[in-house]
Formats: C-alpha cells, sequence, structure tokens
C-alpha cells in the first residue's frame, strides 16, 4: 500500500513525488512512456523563475534525478483504470494492480494532430511533433512549424540553427506565444513566416514532399516544398480512462480547482490535465506542490483515523 501514487511522471507529477516523498509519505509514480511530459520537447525553457535558461530536457532529467533521489519509485506503465474503495484505491496498469491511500493524476496532456490521414503515415517520414527530437535529421535541409504558440517559435528557433530554411505556418497573424521570441525570430535571416495560412493537405507517398496551403483571407492555395514538418499546435487531455471514476469538462480536463481536489476523496489532479486558464511549467510545478501537501494532508487523517 503506498501512500501516494502519482499517475504520469512530467513536472506536475515529479514535483508531486518531491513535496510527498519531503512529507515523509510512500511515493510511486506510473508513467507509460519517458518521463519528463512536454517540456522535454522544449528547445529552451527561459520563463521558470530562478533559473535563466535550460534545455527542456535537462530540466526534466534535473526534476527527475531529485524526485529519485528522495527516494521516489518509478515503474514503466500505463493506466488502465481506478477504483475507490474509500480509505484506498486501486490502480491497474496492464497486469498488476497497485494500492494507494490517494492517487495524484498528472497525465499532462498529449500532441494536438492536424487529423489527416496521410499525418499518421507519415509520421517519421518527415512528419515530427519532437524538433529537439527529430531535429538533427534535418541538418541543412528545408522544413516547416505549423502552430503559433510559444512550443512552435520555440521549434522555429531550434530548427533555425541546423536547417538551411525554417517556414513557420500559422493560422492567424498574431501568435500565442511570446512576442519576444517572435522578435527574434523575424529578425533570422533563414526563418520565413506564412501566416494566415491553414494547412490543407500533406503530400508525399513514402516521405513528406511537400505541404498544400491555403490562405485563410484570400483562399489562395499554394504548394511549398518541404522535407520536414513539424506540427506544434498544442496539447489535448487524454483522461478518458478516468472517466467513470472522476468528473471531466466538455474538453476533456478534470475537474478540479486550485486545491487540485476531484470529485473523489484523495484523488488530485494536477497541472495540465486538470481545469484552469494558466498551463505552463510553473502552474505544473505548482500544482504538483499544492495537490501533494493536499495527499499528505489525507494519509495523516487516515492513519490518524485507523
Ligand atoms: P498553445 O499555446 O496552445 O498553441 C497552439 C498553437 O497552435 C496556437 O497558436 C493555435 O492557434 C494553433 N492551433 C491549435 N489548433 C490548431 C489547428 N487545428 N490547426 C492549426 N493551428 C492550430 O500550445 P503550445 O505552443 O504547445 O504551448 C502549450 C503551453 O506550454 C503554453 O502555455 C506555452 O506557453 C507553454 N510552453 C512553454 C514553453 C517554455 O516555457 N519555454 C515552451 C513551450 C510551451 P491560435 O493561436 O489561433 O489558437
Amino acid at each position: 500500500m503506498y501512500d501516494v501514487v502519482i499517475v504520469g511522471a512530467g513536472t506536475a507529477g515529479m514535483s508531486a513525488a518531491i513535496y510527498a516523498r519531503r512529507a515523509g509519505k510512500t511515493v510511486l509514480m506510473l508513467e507509460e512512456a519517458m518521463y519528463g511530459g512536454q517540456i522535454i520537447n522544449a528547445s529552451e525553457v527561459e520563463n521558470y523563475p530562478g533559473i535563466q535558461k535550460i534545455p527542456g530536457y535537462q530540466f526534466a532529467n534535473d526534476l527527475h534525478a531529485q524526485a529519485m533521489a528522495l527516494g521516489a519509485e518509478q515503474v514503466t506503465a500505463s493506466v488502465t483504470g481506478i477504483e475507490d474503495h474509500e480509505t484506498y484505491k486501486t490502480i491497474q496498469a496492464g497486469d498488476t494492480s497497485y494500492e494507494a491511500k490517494t492517487v495524484i493524476l498528472a497525465t499532462g496532456a498529449k500532441n494536438r494532430k492536424i487529423g489527416m490521414e496521410q499525418e499518421e503515415r507519415l509520421v517519421g517520414m518527415g512528419i515530427s511533433y519532437c524538433a529537439t527530437c527529430d531535429g538533427a535529421f534535418y541538418r541543412g535541409r528545408t522544413v516547416a512549424v505549423y502552430g503559433g504558440g510559444n512550443t512552435a517559435l520555440g521549434d522555429v528557433e531550434y530548427l533555425a540553427n541546423l536547417c538551411e530554411k525554417v517556414y513557420l505556418i500559422h493560422r492567424r497573424d498574431s501568435f500565442r506565444g511570446n512576442a519576444i521570441l517572435v522578435d527574434r525570430l523575424q529578425k533570422k535571416e533563414n526563418v520565413e513566416f506564412l501566416t494566415n495560412r491553414i494547412i490543407v493537405d500533406l503530400i508525399g507517398e513514402d516521405q513528406l514532399d511537400a505541404l498544400k496551403l491555403q490562405n485563410v483571407v484570400t483562399k489562395e492555395e499554394q504548394e511549398l516544398p518541404v522535407e520536414g514538418l513539424f506540427i506544434a499546435i498544442g496539447q489535448e487531455p487524454a483522461n478518458a480512462v478516468f472517466a467513470p471514476l472522476v468528473t471531466l469538462d466538455d474538453y476533456g480536463y478534470i475537474e478540479a480547482g486550485e486545491d487540485c481536489k476531484t470529485n473523489v476523496a484523495g484523488i488530485y489532479a494536477a497541472g495540465d490535465c486538470r481545469t484552469k486558464q494558466v498551463r505552463q511549467l510553473t502552474t505544473a510545478a505548482a500544482d504538483g506542490a499544492v495537490a501533494a501537501l493536499a495527499a499528505v494532508e489525507f494519509v495523516n487523517e487516515l492513519d490518524a483515523a485507523s
């Protein structure tokens, strides 16, 4: 019986592990893939207070090392269901069932897809969702980045240092990402902004050859030859598996307020997977702390009552 089982080892989950371990509780993190969450895809993090600049993967590594050094346990497993038995919960992951007094859901969100059949087929053949993972394959080539948020802008900056030419394709002419980054990119000679444009077709059989773009204002279409496309159009939650137990909003986020408490006592939601206004590294870390401290209190009350 663990005191705290954390589902997801991204920034929120690993921050929760640190706080729960420092409070002396037993902690298991269940993560279906590589620890780190979304931030491993960020080439540079420049907005985490106290750290001027750090590659995203480095930030994730440091956070993970901190949690593990404090004695958190981690198992690679995909959670398929959770049951509430009031004084404890069971967490099903593959063939294994874990028991815990509390559960922190910190599942983050998954990369949003454009939603074309060719997109699936061309992943790894010109299409990527991670510039820092795959950028090196496109050294000296012409690529495009799709999106107007900080991920897309960061990807363009990273790729501009490797590639001959980088197009930034965005559906509007103003950006959701930081103006400081936009300014920096506009000064780069090998970066070209193609705004007010959407991708309407991905051209290529076994390998991406070109994109068909449509200007959303004039409706004009153009073909843009590129060897790589980095899709950075945001994230979506993946909480369906928890729907029988915790309440989700219309978009699939777990309903929980700033106290991270869900509708089930002893189950908390932390980070990008919960309903919230601001989804940032800092808010994910903050949620981890809030959820862990609430879980610690819950465990203490359970232990005192038994
Ligand atoms: P995001 O901020 O949600 O931006 C997604 C972008 O994709 C938006 O510009 C959006 O356009 C566009 N988009 C969404 N759906 C689309 C579709 N179906 N077709 C075409 N375009 C579409 O996502 P993000 O950039 O991944 O960032 C997520 C969060 O992480 C943000 O809070 C961000 O600040 C943070 N982040 C931080 C760092 C860092 O600290 N260094 C790095 C990366 C990300 P519209 O603008 O028109 O909606």
